[in-house]
């Protein structure tokens, strides 16, 4: 099954699509177009590139393969991070601390500009403050209090509150954890609402948007023609914004990333009561698992909760049994609860776990692989094409400088050791 089969899939059974609002039917491309811009892919890293450039006056096409929001930023777990997907003690030690720093203070914005785009365009997306990271093993508990010092210290970052393991009991009503931190500025939202509302704030703002509109091919000359199925477009620009979902459309690209799957459900509704005593203070919840537990309560006092991965073309047949075994290792009391929608969806991830951005000459722009933190990065992933776009480029050339490597031995070859590390990381969980 390609990834493009599998992209369907998924992106109607989800809570969020289930509870979107404003969804709007974009038509497909069947003509000839000119524009200065061309951008592929309508998840939050295109639509973002795409606000920005039309709002500097550049002339925008979105092309979406599927419907917009269908990629990862329609399904994925919600969760508003804070700074970037490696912890500072680790980017210091990589890359120094300026270049640490830089980054802290791109990931900073990056959180703060989903929450201006939020209020700006009046998005209804359920925003709320707070996200608690627990330790699952005693020792990680240490780590996660210095790293909580290690950003009031060195970074002037006051945000985050130490929790105990007695604290963490009374905010999730068991003992399944132990220790860590509420990062208060960090939290949770209805991913595919904010999707939804780019894409309004896009329409606003003159964007063309086009759906069921895969590009097939790119053509560099004096301007890249960007081809589909029954149309063209010809641009000055184009913007590679496909993530998880690219598949075989720029191989050089392809080599830095591996597309992974990750699945989530929702429960039943709780009750007001019994949402407050799993979840006692309403905050984005995320463990120290390689393969990460993520979840939080909807405002019907559901439980979203995301668990489990894998590393093949294809979903788990039964995806509510799948993802319910993670939830009931960390939520034993809910065996009764009843699972109305389980979905899945496919997120880039790089070697180092750090977003991989680049261009081709002045032509072709990307931002990929944010590795499971793109709501925040992948929003600010096109604010920082389009300053590059726009001449100026320190920020993405920041981004862009950070050393990659691709995934050894090519697309068929680097699969089976890669996939072999990845379950032996995920085994060490359970260990
Ligand atoms: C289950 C899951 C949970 C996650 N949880 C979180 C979380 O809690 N917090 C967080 O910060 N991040 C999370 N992520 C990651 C986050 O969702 C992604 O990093 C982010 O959405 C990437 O946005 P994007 O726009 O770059 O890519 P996507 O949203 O994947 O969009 C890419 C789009 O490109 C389209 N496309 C592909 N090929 C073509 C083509 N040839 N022509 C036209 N269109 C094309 C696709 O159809 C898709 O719509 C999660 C991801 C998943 C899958």
């Amino acid at each position: 099954m390609s990834r493009d089969v599998q992209t369907a899939m998924g992106f109607e059974s989800s809570w969020y699509y289930a509870t979107a609002k404003d969804l709007h039917d974009y038509p497909a491309l069947e003509d000839r177009i000119s524009v200065d811009v061309c951008v592929i892919g309508a998840g939050y890293t295109g639509l973002s590139a795409a606000l920005e450039l039309a709002e500097r006056g550049f002339s925008v096409v979105v092309l979406e393969a599927h419907r917009l929001g269908s990629g990862a930023s329609g399904r994925n777990g919600g969760v508003l991070g804070m700074g970037q997907r490696q912890g500072q003690d680790v980017l210091e030690a990589w890359l120094g601390r300026d270049a640490a720093r830089q980054l802290w203070e791109i990931g900073v914005e990056a959180n703060a500009l989903v929450r201006q785009r939020i209020a700006r365009f009046d998005i209804d997306c359920d925003l709320k403050d707070g996200e608690l990271h627990v330790a699952h093993r005693a020792r990680y508990e240490s780590e996660y209090w210095a790293y909580a010092d290690l950003l009031a210290d060195s970074y002037g970052y006051s945000a985050c509150r130490k929790v105990s393991r007695e604290e963490v009991a009374d905010m999730l009503g068991n003992d399944t954890y132990y220790g860590g931190y509420v990062d208060g500025n960090a939290g949770h939202l209805h991913p595919l609402n904010l999707a939804l509302g780019l894409g309004r704030a896009c329409r606003l703002l003159g964007v063309h948007i086009f759906e069921h509109s895969a590009a097939l091919g790119l053509q560099a000359g004096d301007r890249v023609e960007v081809r589909t199925a029954r149309g063209r477009v010809e641009a000055q620009r184009v913007v590679v914004a496909c993530n998880g979902y690219l598949d075989r459309l720029e191989p050089s690209l392809a080599a830095y990333q591996m597309p992974i799957n990750n699945f989530v459900l929702a429960t039943e509704p709780l009750g007001a009561d019994r949402a407050r005593q799993i979840n006692r203070d309403d905050l984005a919840v995320v463990d120290s698992r390689f393969v990460v537990n993520y979840f939080h309560m909807t405002p019907d006092h559901r439980l979203i909760f995301g668990g489990g991965e894998n590393y093949s073309p294809r979903f788990p047949r039964d995806l509510k049994s799948f993802v319910r075994r993670h939830m009931l290792a960390v939520y034993p009391d809910l065996a009764d609860v009843v699972i109305d929608h389980a979905w899945g969806g496919t997120l880039a991830i790089t070697l180092k776990r750090l977003p991989h951005f680049g261009r081709r000459g002045e032509s072709v722009f990307w931002a990929q692989g944010y590795s499971g933190h793109g709501i925040a990065m992948g929003n600010m992933g096109g604010k920082l094409i389009a300053e590059a776009i726009t001449g100026t480029t320190e920020r993405f050339d920041l981004i862009a400088r950070l050393p990659h490597r691709r995934f050894p031995g090519g697309r068929w070859l680097r699969w089976p050791a890669l996939v072999a590390g990845m379950l032996y990381y995920a085994a060490l969980d359970r260990i």
